[in-house]
């Protein structure tokens, strides 16, 4: 087994949850360490601009906002290594991290878990290929909905997530088009009366997305019908897919607490696991805000309860 290395305190993560903590812990001179995860910079590298992010008046990009939030930790003193958590061992109060199957173990006073959540996708060739040029497929309406202003576009999902995501969307664009691959959805009784009486939504049951039509940008959707089998297309500027996310949580299920889709639970009013020492914040954490200002939020408040949590451990030492 590769050597322990011993952390005062150690950050799972590198979203705006993640560099928040990363930011306060190393201002409280708790001397963080930050993994960055397979992701670094979380889902907001696959975002085109950011604008409702207070404090950037001219809007910014999603990746050049994570190089800033990045740039401010390390210049405060946080330390910020590439590499992954592959497993944890938290028996009877250890707070062990293995990096990279085994190349590094690492024992923390305290951690702090912002590992957040990714957004499932369809799988299409045509979908990833124009979400990773920018092309207007997205999995966040709230941010990037406003770019479709007075335009149709299209919502694929069953779910409260999709029928809040084409009320939002209705209020900006011109129609919303919202595909549901049943002939129900599942979303909650008033979400679904929300979209139901919206003129400019209009749902296409028991139909799927075939391909996202476009080189560079979204121009339209070829959606079937597995009823009739048949096909149509469906000219549209933005593409959002809205079938759920999935917290990145594995390696902790046999530790933590989470609900029964995997989402960590947190103490209320607080960042604390069921664990002492153990903090979770931002997505991971938040299956219902999910915004950039409420994980960076949250992260702010993770660094607060690991301080206060590693001062009453010293003092405790102490006497
Ligand atoms: P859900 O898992 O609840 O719903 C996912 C939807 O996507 C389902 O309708 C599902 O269809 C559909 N879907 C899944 N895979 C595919 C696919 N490959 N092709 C087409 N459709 C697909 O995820 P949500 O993100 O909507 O919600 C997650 C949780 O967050 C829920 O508990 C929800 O209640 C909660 N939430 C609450 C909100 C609120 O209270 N304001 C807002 C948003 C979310 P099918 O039904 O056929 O399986």
């Amino acid at each position: 087994m590769a050597n322990i290395e011993k952390i005062h305190c150690l950050i799972i993560g590198s979203g705006p949850a993640g560099y928040t903590a990363a930011i306060y812990a190393a201002r409280a001179g708790l001397k963080p360490v930050l993994y960055q995860g397979n992701e670094p910079g979380g889902q907001l590298m696959l975002t085109t601009d950011v604008e409702n992010f207070p404090g950037y008046p001219a809007g910014i990009g999603g990746p050049q906002m994570m190089a800033d939030f990045q740039a401010q930790a390390e210049r405060l003193g946080a330390e910020i290594r590439s590499g992954f958590a592959t497993a944890v061992d938290f028996a009877g109060g250890k707070r062990l991290v293995e990096i990279n199957g085994g190349e590094k173990m690492i024992e923390a006073d305290a951690i702090i878990i912002s590992t957040g959540a990714s957004a499932k996708w369809l799988g299409m060739e045509s979908e990833m290929r124009l979400r990773d040029c920018g092309g207007g497929v997205s999995s966040c309406a709230v941010c990037d909905g406003f770019f479709h202003r007075g335009k149709d576009v299209m919502v694929v999902g069953g779910g409260d997530t999709a029928a809040e995501d084409a009320s939002y969307l209705s209020n900006i664009c011109r129609k919303v088009y919202l595909v549901v691959r049943r002939d129900e959805m599942r979303a909650s009784y008033m979400m679904q009366q929300r979209v139901k009486s919206k003129a400019n939504i209009e749902i296409l049951w028991n139909t799927v997305p075939e391909e996202v039509l476009g080189n560079e940008t979204v121009t339209g959707v070829r959606v079937k019908n597995l009823i009739t089998q048949e096909t149509q297309d469906l000219p549209i500027s933005g593409f959002f897919v809205a079938i759920g996310h999935t917290p990145n949580t594995h390696i902790f299920k046999e530790y933590l607490e989470m609900d029964e889709t995997g989402y960590l639970i947190t103490q209320k009013g607080s960042t604390h696991t069921n664990l002492a020492g153990v903090f979770a914040c931002g997505d991971v954490q938040d299956k219902t805000y999910r915004q950039a200002i409420t994980a960076a939020g949250t992260g702010c408040m993770a660094a607060l309860d690991a301080e206060r949590y590693l001062a009453t451990k010293a003092v405790l030492a102490a006497h």
